[in-house]
């Protein structure tokens, strides 16, 4: 998601302490002293303009949501939505995706979305990817033992590039959606770049991809 700069960006994001956490590392391990109870808290990583973490936030009183986008612009928009939603149960923060074991516990979150990541095409661009190793190695370890990924994109490429990933990780591959518009999923949250690119007729594909449990014995 390319926006143009906002001017007053920071100020704005600096002026909203209650909803954008500007020293993240300092609640580390105190997420649900944040949110001042021990609700479930599920992240989207690349949240972009907010619609779907609002959307989410709006339907699920009983879970906490947390915003993550790495560009200042695109998250003093999510501010906008969050404000004006006025509901409790929304964060928002301004980190890169690759740095969250910073910002969080060992099985602190406990479901992670990403919706319409950048595909990054070039080969040569293959670690900036969402769903590369690294990036899911991180997540592994901000989840819980058998935590999942939810994931939605209209990017063919990306979503075939991540099943491979993910499978090659040890994942498993819960449950996966060629065409989710034309599926029988129900309470599906539209994000701003679904909402676009499946009116241009492009179809939505999804999968719920989950960490390896430990094994009983
Ligand atoms: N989820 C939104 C936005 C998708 S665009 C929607 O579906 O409409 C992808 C977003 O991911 C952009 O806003 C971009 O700034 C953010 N992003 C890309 N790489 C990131 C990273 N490493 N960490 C956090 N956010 C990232």
């Amino acid at each position: 998601m390319r926006v143009r700069n906002r001017k007053g960006a920071a100020e704005y994001l600096a002026a909203n302490p209650q909803y954008v956490i500007l020293n993240p590392e300092d609640s580390k391990g105190k997420w649900r002293q944040v949110f001042g109870n021990n609700h479930p808290i599920h992240i989207e990583v690349g949240s972009g303009k907010g619609r779907f973490i609002t959307g989410m936030a709006a339907q699920n009183p009983d879970i906490n949501y947390i915003g993550i986008d790495v560009q200042l612009s695109v998250l003093s928009y999510a501010l906008d939505k969050v404000l004006e939603s006025g509901l409790p149960n929304i964060k928002l923060l301004r980190v890169d995706g690759s740095s969250l074991t910073n910002y969080f516990e060992a099985g602190e979150i406990d479901l992670l979305y990403l919706n319409f990541s950048d595909p990054w095409p070039k080969t040569r661009h293959e670690k900036r990817r969402l769903t590369y190793r690294s990036f899911l190695e991180t997540f592994e370890q901000i989840l819980p033992p058998g935590g999942e990924i939810h994931f939605k994109t209209d990017n063919r490429g990306l979503f075939e590039y991540s099943l491979a990933s993910m499978s090659q990780y040890g994942m498993v591959l819960n449950q996966v959606w060629l065409d989710l518009h034309a599926s029988d999923y129900e309470g599906n949250v539209m994000t701003e770049y679904e909402e676009k690119f499946s009116k241009k007729g492009q179809v939505i594909y999804r999968l719920e991809a989950q960490f390896d449990k430990p094994k009983k014995v």
